[in-house]
């Protein structure tokens, strides 16, 4: 039989539960539920009760529970959650970074041959150990910024033995990580260039080869898929979505970066998440708005690029959900700083607090089908972060130079 432990902490000037709120549409800032003078009791790996600190004291020391006093100003939130990030990758691409400040565009880079097949490259020469640590490495700067749940996907392999490499590095990675990892498969990032065959074709012995082995090792439950022009378009990925549907894996789509065409697949494949969106249109936006797939914005690959943001407000305003995501990669986003980009996101877009923070809480959860994480109540699983500071404000106000300094994953403290 397990034993029970309890843990109680406080007293915290703000818990912000994130609870109690609409996945979809806008929100203002006096939705937030926000417990003033708070206390937190976890029970083992979760959150057991959340209220006022004096309320909570007498059942906590009855029932035992070892007592974390908090010295000082804190304001709690429950673990963020990056729900896009391509961080198993080898190389670097400064060398991209500094062609495309000198003019040069993404699509011409890639046209060219550097751009994802450089890191492909890079990633391919990396044994799966290499990957796997360098991953792990990433996964724990993440987590020291309060980044409990990261989403990571393959897709710099573009082959069946290769993928197949990233996706065990992955699920090594999670291993040796205390931040949950969530993975997808991304072999359709772009077409291999030493393929022999069409798109269609390298699509389908991907669904063939690699779909059942992502099942029988338990490497992936999400498919994931780049719908554009350079990479694949949304008639070469119609039976490529249907397999992936017909075999019970989640669908998201990298859709509409450049050009429109993406978010229409995601709804149509009733996809979990669409993702970018910097170039969808009035007709997308209502399209994503009255579908229940979560919009997800990537700042960090807008800043990489240089380009516009995903319209985001008007995403909200047309009642469609919203997460926000680093998008963490070698390429388009190297900054890899979830906080700092969504608080910019924040200030480009006129989205409210409560907006941001349930972009990168329980909207990301919900991106990512995860009903267990994401906000601070009774049943959720106990990561929770802790802001040295006494008004929630004040973490997107310092635009993610304010960074948690307590960080609690399955309610054990990271240190
Ligand atoms: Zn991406």
């Amino acid at each position: 039989m397990q034993t029970i432990k309890y843990t109680f902490i406080g007293p915290i000037r703000q818990a912000v539960t994130m609870a109690r709120l609409p996945l979809k549409g806008a929100l203002k800032d006096e939705q937030l539920h926000v417990v003033q003078e708070a206390g937190i009791l976890i029970k083992n790996e979760e959150i057991y009760e959340i209220g006022p600190y004096w309320d909570l004291y007498p059942e906590a020391q009855s029932i035992g529970a070892e007592m974390v006093n908090l010295k000082g100003d804190f304001v709690a939130l429950p673990g963020l959650i990056d729900c896009h990030t391509h961080i198993c990758f080898g190389g670097s691409r400064a060398k991209d970074y500094a062609m495309r400040n000198a003019g040069i565009s993404y699509l011409e880079i890639a046209k060219a041959g550097g751009g994802i097949w450089d890191t492909v490259t890079q990633t391919r020469k990396a044994s799966l150990e290499k990957l796997a640590q360098l991953t792990v490495n990433r996964s724990n700067r993440h987590l020291k910024d309060g980044i409990t749940t990261i989403e990571v996907k393959s897709g710099y392999g573009l082959s069946v033995e290769e993928e197949l490499k990233m996706l065990r590095a992955i699920k090594l990675a999670n291993e040796n990580t205390s931040a949950d990892l969530i993975t997808s498969c991304l072999a359709a990032h772009i077409p291999p260039k030493d393929f022999q065959g069409t798109q269609k074709d390298y699509l389908k012995k991907i669904s063939e080869e690699v779909f059942p082995i992502l099942q029988e090792e338990d490497l992936a439950n999400r498919i994931d898929a780049f719908i554009e022009e350079t990479a694949f378009t949304s008639e070469d990925i119609q039976s490529y979505f249907q397999k992936a549907k017909e075999m019970g894996f989640d669908i998201t789509v990298h859709a509409d970066q450049f050009r429109t065409g993406g978010s229409k697949v995601a709804v149509d494949f009733a996809a979990i998440s669409a993702d970018h969106l910097e170039a969808s249109s009035e007709k997308e936006i209502q399209l994503l708005a009255e579908s229940n797939t979560i919009a997800v914005a990537l700042p960090g690959a807008s800043m990489g690029l240089g380009v516009a943001y995903t319209p985001a407000r008007k995403l909200l305003d047309a009642g469609a959900s919203l997460a926000i995501a680093s998008d963490w990669n070698p390429g388009s986003a190297p900054m890899g700083d979830l906080l700092t980009q969504a608080s910019i996101l924040g200030t480009f877009e006129k989205l409210t607090n409560a907006e941001v923070l349930a972009g990168i809480t329980f909207r990301a959860a919900a991106a990512l089908n995860l009903a267990d994480r994401g906000q601070l109540k009774h049943g959720y699983i106990a990561d929770l972060i802790f802001f040295p500071t006494d008004d929630y404000r004040e973490i997107t106000y310092q635009q993610g130079r304010l960074k948690p300094s307590i960080i609690y994953k399955n309610g054990i403290e990271i240190k």
